[in-house]
């Protein structure tokens, strides 16, 4: 009776165990995936040095720099974006 309840803790702690290793790899995933084509991470650490405001890029929903970063006029509102990708996207809509 004690080995079977054994059993089922060892079953419930390899569930847990299991749950977690899909969750990492899930999340992974979920990043590349997410991830543009274009090479915005190794960018975005330059804009966020050079200083300046930040402000969110609407598209996409990164903080980029006023002073580097690609922006456009829309209803007398400046709004930035961090690439050309983002603002084309942004056009589209
Ligand atoms: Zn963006």
């Amino acid at each position: 009776m004690f080995k079977l309840a054994f059993r089922f803790l060892a079953l419930l702690a390899a569930f847990a165990v299991l749950r977690y290793v899909i969750s990492m790899v899930w999340k992974l995933f979920g990043e590349v995936f997410r991830s543009p084509k274009a090479p915005v991470p190794a960018r975005q650490n330059v804009d966020i040095q050079s200083g300046g405001d930040l402000k969110k890029d609407p598209v996409c929903g990164t903080f980029v720099s006023t002073t580097s970063s690609l922006n456009k006029t829309v209803n007398g509102e400046v709004v930035y974006f961090c690439s050309i990708a983002c603002r084309d996207k942004f056009k589209m809509a």
